[in-house]
């Protein structure tokens, strides 16, 4: 067989050769260990936590090394393309600090010099290597139907090795006169890889996060170039990872089993392979066992779900490292202060079956993180949130935004600061007490905090209650109250003669807390009281008064 000419026969209008493009795209050059990693998704519009969590990893792993991240975009199956898609991915991303250094930065702003970087523009680049494969005797046409490949599908039912491998590979063997024939005929071809691979070899390598490996090395002659001239996903890889030069693959791991494919097409293709680092998917507990996160089941696996909770992208981040690095957690109680990205993050230290996705640690994680932030920060981000998300809290809010920021710094920027706030969606409930509008009274009382000796508290207290008082002025007015209503100041007192008294200061403060908030558990309450003002406060307490003095 002249493949030569059968290269021509199948590639008439390829005029350049691979040596064109391994110039044009040389290696990068870069400090020795810089890695260069790259996120490539389809095009689909809906960003996964998983692919999230897969690109963060791999933003780091070259990050971390004063490497290069890029973004490729795998738009060979137009079918699947959505518009609009890669602002929405992109988008996503930089939501999370993961702004590329090249590649696709926008729908249709692409920058540097590997590119280009949609692969639906390289299809020239495809085909000047499948031509060289071709010429080389390692590819040939395919013109199967998809009948005859159905058909294979059923024989192979019981096979151990499936595909179009060995006797299946009807059309490995044609002669040129065959091809020339059926090109004539019109009849569509594919163009598929002639494996040299056999079921006895082996395909070894030394996965970043997987560890060394082992697998039959590949024997199918796997499809290459489709019918319409557009690359498979294993050759587009194996092409584009080696002309962008990207040393690191960071990937899903449900594409480990094609690796034994990927690492014969690079040797076959003379590419040097990239080291590969396959990603477990996070995985979610289920009536006591485990399964993957997913699209149709969990609205968390969805990245647009944090956006809309309100979990601040400081959280989601801080989150993935927990899940990331089996180490971060201890790292960060060592650097409680410290930024995320000198966090030294490590492939090695990856969960090899995959980490668990867990909604309590991500709630403690950013409530962790949202107690940290100042009062201005949290009122900006929240504000920002409710905007989109939660008109009736922008509207409260703009009311008085500095109120509202007063509101929110109540027992925070101090040493141990309440960790009420998981996400923004928490503030509404969280606040609601403060605004005559969303207050819910509530008059349930616990402790030794009786209707009787709330009428006696809320009596005297009415009489006493001065919004100029200094929290000690107002912590003594409230201890004043004690002993004319029966109760001792000093809890310890009342603990060891507890028959002497009807109650402690505590109970005093737990039936104005109830009484102002309809709560028994609220942040400092000397600040609610200020921030109330006078009108509120003696309303709700005349209220409680009312009430109690119902229910007695
Ligand atoms: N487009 C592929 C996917 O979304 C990319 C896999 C890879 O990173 O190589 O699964």
């Amino acid at each position: 067989m002249d493949t030569q000419k059968l290269a021509q026969l199948l590639f008439p209008k390829i005029l350049k050769t691979p040596d064109y493009y391994e110039a044009l795209y040389p290696p990068r050059r870069l400090a020795d260990g810089a890695r260069v990693t790259r996120f490539a998704p389809s095009p689909t519009g809906f960003l996964h936590f998983g692919n999230l969590f897969t690109c963060l990893v791999s933003y780091k792993t070259a990050k971390s090394t004063d490497g290069v991240f890029y973004v490729r975009v795998e738009d060979t199956d137009q079918k699947r393309k959505v518009d609009g898609a890669i602002e929405v991915m992109l988008k996503g991303l930089s939501v999370y600090g993961i702004t590329p250094d090249e590649g696709v930065l926008d729908e249709d702003e692409q920058f540097g010099a590997y590119g280009p970087y949609y692969q639906s523009e390289r299809k020239i680049i495809y085909q000047t290597y499948a031509k060289s494969l071709v010429a080389q005797g390692l590819a040939y046409p395919c013109f199967m139907t998809a009948e005859e490949l159905d058909d294979i599908r059923a024989q192979q039912e019981n096979e151990s090795i499936k595909g179009i491998w060995g006797l299946w590979a009807k059309h490995r063997d044609l002669s040129l006169e065959e091809i020339e024939a059926n090109l004539a005929a019109g009849k569509p071809w594919t163009l598929r890889l002639k494996s040299p691979g056999t079921p006895e070899g082996k395909c070894y390598f030394d996965d970043m996060i997987k560890g060394k490996i082992e697998m039959p090395e590949n024997v199918q002659d796997v499809v290459l170039l489709k019918s319409d001239g557009i690359p498979t996903y294993h050759f587009a890889h194996a092409i584009d990872d080696h002309l962008m030069r990207t040393t690191h693959v960071v990937r899903g791991d449900e594409w480990i089993s094609s690796a034994p494919i990927h690492l014969q097409l690079f040797k076959l293709l003379g590419f040097k392979p990239p080291k590969y680092a396959h990603v477990a998917p996070i995985m979610k507990e289920e009536n006591g066992g485990k399964r993957k996160l997913s699209k149709r089941k969990d609205p968390e696996a969805a990245v647009t779900y944090y956006a809309e909770e309100g979990f601040p992208s400081e959280s989601v981040n801080e989150y993935m490292l927990t899940l990331a690095n089996s180490n971060f957690e201890d790292w960060r109680r060592m650097n409680k202060e410290e930024a995320l990205d000198k966090f030294p993050f490590n492939l090695k230290k990856m969960s090899v079956s995959g980490a668990l996705f867990d909604m309590v640690k991500l709630t403690d994680v950013s409530k962790n993180v949202i107690c940290k932030m100042p009062a201005a920060k949290v009122f900006d981000l929240s504000y920002a949130w409710a905007q989109e998300y939660c008109p009736a809290l922008a509207a409260l809010y703009e009311q008085d935004k500095a109120r509202a920021t007063a509101i929110l710094n109540i027992d925070r920027e101090n040493k141990k600061p309440r960790k009420d706030i998981a996400k923004w969606s928490d503030i509404p409930d969280y606040i609601s007490y403060m605004y005559d509008e969303t207050f819910v009274p509530c008059y349930d009382l616990t402790g030794n905090a009786t209707p009787a000796l709330a009428v006696k508290v809320l009596t005297n207290y009415l009489d006493a209650v001065n919004l100029n008082d200094t929290k000690e002025e107002w912590f003594d007015r409230i201890k004043g109250l004690c002993a004319g209503i029966g109760c001792t100041p000093n809890v310890k007192e009342y603990k060891q003669h507890p028959e002497a008294f009807d109650g402690h200061v505590g109970d005093v403060s737990t039936v104005i807390r109830v009484a102002l908030t309809g709560r028994t558990n609220t942040p400092d309450l000397y600040e609610i009281t200020r921030l109330l003002g006078e009108e509120a406060v003696k309303a709700r307490l005349t209220a409680a008064l009312a009430h109690y003095k119902e229910e007695n």
